[in-house]
């Protein structure tokens, strides 16, 4: 399958690739890694008529910098660089769940900022972006803003972005030394059936694949709140669940992966 045509564009800075894609206007994209987005143009479910590439952004937008206790992550890091990151233990959680995303080659590839501008509703970086409260940065004609990652994701692959505005850093503002993410997918390598993340520290619970966006789960937040156990925890998360209902399993699978998965979460979030 080959995109329909479009004319490429090669971003210099972040303000050059914002001017350049207001004017281009409603018809042009932001191109990162392109692991979501070729995909999608190759279907042609997306006919961008222009694409800007902001892989010439990597020299500003790619880092990653941990200092006193907040980690700013670039928008153009890939899933790999912070898979190898020698990152301490509170952000341990994030070098660890790279290695759920896709394959090697995806991995080197994809970038934080545009997973989380893509928003699927199980991928690992939207997970984790609600689970430790973080801040998504974001640059548009308009200026910069602050989006909280819970206020970012509105259901299937939409987000509060607005035309032409460009992620430019995540900010992740505490440590999370015992918090995990962990999930099930039919093959390695697969998007999540569901995934279970957990941040025992600050007692937050995220599930994705059970809803349209990424799910905090108050009801098993609370467990968590007031000591109860892990799987009267899971119990409470699958009870709270309305799970949709796909080639990839019931409604009831779902509740029942939940069950599991946000257990081993816990255990592997309380044992770091
Ligand atoms: P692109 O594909 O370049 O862009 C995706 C979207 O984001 C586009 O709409 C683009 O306009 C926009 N965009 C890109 N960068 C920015 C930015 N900085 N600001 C604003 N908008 C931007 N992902 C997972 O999370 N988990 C998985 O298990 C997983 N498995 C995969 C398996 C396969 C076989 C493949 C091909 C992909 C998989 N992915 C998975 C997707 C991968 O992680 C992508 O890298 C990621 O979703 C998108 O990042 P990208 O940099 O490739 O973005």
């Amino acid at each position: 399958m080959k995109p329909a045509p479009f004319v490429y564009h090669r971003a210099r800075d972040v303000a050059g690739a914002v001017s350049l894609l207001a004017e281009l206007g409603e018809d042009a994209k932001y191109i990162a890694g392109g692991q979501s987005l070729v995909a999608m143009m190759n279907f042609r479910l997306a006919r961008p008529a222009h694409l800007v590439d902001l892989t010439g952004l990597r020299g500003e937008l790619s880092y990653l910098r941990e200092e006193g206790g907040v980690l700013r992550v670039g928008a153009l890091t890939t899933h790999h660089q912070v898979e190898t990151a020698p990152l301490g233990p509170g952000f341990a959680v994030l070098r660890d769940a790279m290695g759920w995303i896709g394959h090697l080659p995806i991995r080197t590839r994809g970038t934080a900022g545009g997973s989380l501008a893509h928003g699927d509703a199980t991928a690992e970086w939207c997970l984790l972006a609600v689970l430790l409260g973080a801040e998504v940065v974001v640059q548009g004609p308009g200026g910069r803003r602050d989006v909280p990652a819970e206020e970012l994701f509105l259901g299937y692959y939409t987000t509060t972005l607005e035309p032409g505005e460009m992620i430019v850093e995540i900010v992740f503002p505490r440590p999370a030394p015992h918090a995990a993410l962990t999930e099930h997918a039919a093959r390695r390598g697969d998007f999540a059936t569901v995934a279970a993340a957990v941040d025992l520290d600050a007692q937050r619970v995220v599930l994705g694949g059970v809803a349209p966006a990424p799910l905090r789960v108050p009801e098993a937040e609370a467990v968590l709140a007031r000591g109860g156990g892990f799987a009267e925890c899971a119990e409470a998360a699958a009870a709270a669940i309305d799970p949709p209902a796909d080639g990839h399993g019931s409604a009831d699978y779902r509740r029942a992966l939940t069950r599991t998965l946000l257990v081993r979460a816990c255990e592997e979030a309380m044992l770091r």
